[in-house]
């Protein structure tokens, strides 16, 4: 049982069309009824062409609507199938997700990161910082190594810890069904805490209504970002209601 203050991001990377936005009218009752509304925060981050659709539907809400990505350039320019932060910006969405591992996977480097968060920050759009270990660098036990030089280099001459939230996803998570243990998470999240003191630190990878009880016993996380489980509003609040349970 927690009584602090959480966020709840929902990814719903690759999926969903205008249908799916049907799907937030049960979680936006479930909020406005819910106990804890006070304390949490809701974020959905649907593919790009539901930003703004969904944003209009959430205009009297309390939810959020975030992107997934975003082009670093902050002016319009010959980036066939690129989307810039003010793009993002003037069709609604108040938060982005940057350096997602599917992301990363595809080439993105930390400067690149860098680069993009700067562009977020200038125009106003509130960061989803995503960071992770693979399994190979867990097992070689790079975990701290790896976060560090993810966190220092993705913020290098940045000082914005009120807009940025730090999203643990350990690679080997994301999509697996697997989690890490407590006492591992537990290490992980203190470490990142300590490091990089006043920044809200979440975690992502198979966040589900079942491992939700053992993971919201790591009570120095401040939310969850959640791909798969997200896309079904049941799971979604489900997710949060046991959470505060
Ligand atoms: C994610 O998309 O960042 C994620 C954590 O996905 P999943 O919950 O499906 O592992």
């Amino acid at each position: 049982m927690t009584n602090k203050y959480m966020i709840f991001i929902a990814n719903w990377k690759m999926f969903g069309g205008l249908n799916s936005l049907n799907t937030i009218n049960s979680v936006n009752r479930f909020l406005k009824k819910f106990k804890y509304k006070k304390l949490i925060k809701i974020i959905y981050c649907p593919p790009s062409t539901l930003i703004n659709p969904m944003s209009v539907k959430l205009k009297n809400s309390k939810i959020s609507v975030g992107a997934q990505n975003c082009h670093e350039n902050q002016k319009s320019g010959a980036f066939t199938g690129s989307i810039n932060t003010s793009m993002l910006k003037n069709v609604g969405a108040r938060y982005v997700i940057i350096g997602h591992s599917e992301n990363r996977q595809s080439g993105e480097s930390n400067e690149l990161i860098n680069r993009k968060i700067k562009s977020a920050l200038k125009f106003g759009l509130k960061v989803i910082f995503c960071v992770g270990e693979t399994s190979q660098e867990r097992k070689k036990k790079f975990t701290n190594k790896i976060l560090t030089k993810q966190i220092k280099l993705g913020l290098k001459k940045i000082d914005n810890k009120k807009n940025i939230l730090i999203s643990y996803e350990p690679v080997w998570a994301i999509g697996t069904g697997v989690i890490p243990k407590t006492k591992e998470l537990l290490k992980t999240i203190n470490f990142i805490k300590k490091k990089f003191k006043n920044y809200k630190v979440l975690y992502g990878g198979s966040v589900n209504p079942k491992n939700i009880n053992q993971l919201k016993n790591i009570d120095n996380l401040d939310g969850f970002l959640i791909g798969g489980a997200s896309q079904n509003s049941k799971k979604f609040i489900d997710i949060i209601k046991k959470t505060y349970n």
